[in-house]
Formats: structure tokens, C-alpha cells, sequence
């Protein structure tokens, strides 16, 4: 059998509660996981991203929040008009309460916890504690190289934990600092729903999944969905750099925020294929 290695892009384009999408690609093929921004953006920050011809072959939609999927009716008619039909997976949970004005062509219906294969894409769909009916992260291996996108969640899991200790990047929810939340400006019930455990993650339980899950083939970690009111990346990398300080990796793992307004630069990881 002969190996031979092929770099893996990982290119966050958005993040944040005002849309998210990532693009995972080995210049053979290739996926967008989430469209919670208008495709313009998600079209022009991948061309500003120098992946302009990079393929995608699928678009991964985690749950039905607008800042998910926002995009999915309108860039699938875009990726169609520019030469190929693209699937677009999610949960029948995710597709029930999409709403339907976003609703993409082409939808192919996954289940939690069951891998598939977008050509030579292993995709696994990872069940998240989130307030929606089914949602899910992923993780996307090429070759010997896991990527991970976790982010909408309310707790860390040990099946998440599990999942990122193999990963050579991931891009990890950081969203809320604990007393910034408290003492911010949200209602009452809607901070209740962020602390809750079907909300998202603050920074000290982002920390307890990374201390769980961070394994020796991680080069990189992008800290994502970062509340514009209730963080700072301050504070959300303070966070990370200690856990990482902690296993002796800080200086080893190239660790970063991703942007709500502009594409980050590419991260590159080789994987090793057969
Ligand atoms: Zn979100
Ligand atoms: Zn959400």
C-alpha cells in the first residue's frame, strides 16, 4: 500500500451569532459545514481565503438555527448555477424545523452517531445537548487526519471529549464568560437559556472539553462561536492557553479566535492517505 500526504484546509469563514460557516477541503473534494451567512459572503470570503476552486461536494448543516442555515436554500440554487448539484445533510430533526424559506435542493437526511462518506470524506455526525430537535457536530477525517467543528452546545460530552482527542485541528465553541453574562444586558430568560444545558458553552466549560479532549496530534485549535456582548477573545484564549499551558502543548498548538465579520486565514493540516 503506498501513503502519500495531502494537506488538509480547514478555513473558518464565519463565526458567531450572527452566522457560522467552515470549510474543510483537500483540494480533491470538499465541505462547507454550516451557511449561516449570506452566500456572498460565504462565496466571497472563500475567493479572499485564496479557495476559489476549492470543491464542494457537500454542505454538513448542524441544527436549524438561522445562524446555521440561513444560507441553504439560496447556496444551493448559487452552487447549482455554478455547475454542480450539491447535497446538503442534516438530521430529519434539523429538516423539520428548518424553516421552510431556507430549505436548500437536494437534502439528504443523516442520523447522529452514523458516519458517511462524501467521496472520500468520512463525515461523523456527533449528537450535542443544544435547544433544538436533533442536533449534531461534526467530524471530518481524511486519511489519518480528524478535523472537528463542536460548537452550539450546552455541556461537554464524553462522546465529544472522545471524538476531539484524536483530532489534528479543531474549531471548539467558546462562547460566553460566566460574569459577563450574569451582569450583562440579555433578559433573564435568555440568559438562562445560554448558562442552561442545551445552550451554549462559556469559556470554563469550553476549557473542561478541551482538558478532555485534547490529544497529542492537535497542531491546531480555533476558538469559535464567541458572544459579541458576553466574551472577549481575551478571555475565551486565556481560557484555552491554560489548559493548554497545563499539558505542556501551549507553545506546540497554533491556537487562534475565529471572526463573526471576516474570513480566518486557512489553517493547514497533512494527512497521511492511502
Ligand atoms: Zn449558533
Ligand atoms: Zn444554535
Amino acid at each position: 500500500m503506498t501513503l502519500f500526504t495531502r494537506d488538509v484546509t480547514v478555513c473558518v469563514l464565519s463565526s458567531g451569532s450572527a452566522g457560522n460557516a467552515t470549510y474543510i477541503g483537500d483540494g480533491r473534494a470538499g465541505v462547507l459545514v454550516d451557511c449561516g451567512v449570506a452566500t456572498k459572503q460565504i462565496l466571497g470570503r472563500l475567493e479572499a481565503a485564496g479557495l476559489v476552486d476549492a470543491p464542494i461536494d457537500a454542505v454538513l448543516l448542524t441544527h436549524e438555527h438561522k445562524d446555521h442555515v440561513g444560507a441553504a436554500g439560496v447556496l444551493s440554487r448559487a452552487l447549482r448555477k455554478r455547475g454542480k448539484a450539491v447535497p446538503f445533510y442534516c438530521t430529519a430533526g434539523t429538516r423539520d424545523g428548518m424553516d421552510p424559506r431556507c430549505c436548500p435542493d437536494g437534502l439528504e437526511i443523516i442520523e447522529a452517531g452514523t458516519p458517511f462518506r462524501v467521496r472520500h470524506l468520512i463525515v461523523e455526525p456527533l449528537p450535542v445537548p443544544h435547544d433544538v430537535r436533533d442536533p449534531v457536530s461534526y467530524r471530518v477525517i481524511v486519511g489519518d487526519a480528524p478535523v472537528a467543528v463542536v460548537t452550539d452546545l450546552g455541556k461537554p460530552t464524553a462522546l465529544l471529549a472522545r471524538a476531539l482527542r484524536e483530532c489534528r485541528a479543531a474549531v471548539l465553541e467558546f462562547n460566553h464568560d460566566e460574569d459577563m453574562l450574569w451582569n450583562g444586558p440579555y433578559p433573564y430568560h435568555l440568559k438562562q437559556r445560554i448558562r442552561g444545558n442545551h445552550g451554549h458553552l462559556s469559556n470554563t466549560q469550553a476549557a473542561q472539553l478541551l482538558a478532555d479532549g485534547l490529544g497529542p496530534r492537535l497542531d491546531h485549535l480555533i476558538l469559535a462561536h464567541l458572544s459579541e456582548e458576553n466574551n472577549t477573545p481575551q478571555k475565551a484564549m486565556s481560557s484555552a492557553r491554560t489548559v493548554l499551558d497545563g499539558a505542556g502543548v501551549l507553545g506546540r498548538v497554533n491556537l487562534q479566535c475565529a471572526l463573526q465579520h471576516a474570513a480566518l486565514a486557512p489553517v493547514i493540516v497533512a494527512a497521511r492517505v492511502c
